[in-house]
């Protein structure tokens, strides 16, 4: 079976990246094509638990894509909800940019 830490690590990473490198006006399939790639990966995703409950979150708060700001904060809300429940500190979404995009100021 797959190490949920490690996976959740390095499948974070890849969100958060595609989030940081998605364009700031994105086309109409653009969007499409992110809202799609959520819905799948959240049926995909090989910790079934951690799928579960992604669908669900999905379900509640459904994928926003308009720009790269929308979809970076939706998906600090996915990781603030998989925080919450698993007792790890909850993410200011002020500060994606800064983690993923930007890097720190100093
Ligand atoms: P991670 O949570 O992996 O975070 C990596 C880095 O991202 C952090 O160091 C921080 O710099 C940054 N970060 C943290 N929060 C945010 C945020 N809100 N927005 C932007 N950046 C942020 N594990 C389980 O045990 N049970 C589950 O049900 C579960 N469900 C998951 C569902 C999904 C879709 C994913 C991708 C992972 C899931 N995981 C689950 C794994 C879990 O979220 C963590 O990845 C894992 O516990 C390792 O945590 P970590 O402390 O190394 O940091």
């Amino acid at each position: 079976p797959p190490d949920v830490a490690a996976l959740g690590r390095s499948s974070w990473t890849l969100l958060h990246s595609i989030a940081a490198t998605f364009p700031e006006a994105p086309s109409r399939a653009q969007q499409g094509d992110l809202v799609s790639f959520v819905q799948l990966f959240s049926r995909l995703y090989p910790c079934w638990v951690c799928a579960d409950d992604f669908q669900g979150y999905i379900a509640r708060e459904p994928p926003r894509a308009a720009s790269r700001d929308d979809f970076g904060r939706w998906l600090c809300g996915a990781h603030n909800d998989v925080n919450r429940k698993l007792g790890k500190p909850v993410f200011d979404c002020d500060k994606w940019q800064e983690r993923w995009v930007t890097g720190p100021k100093d």
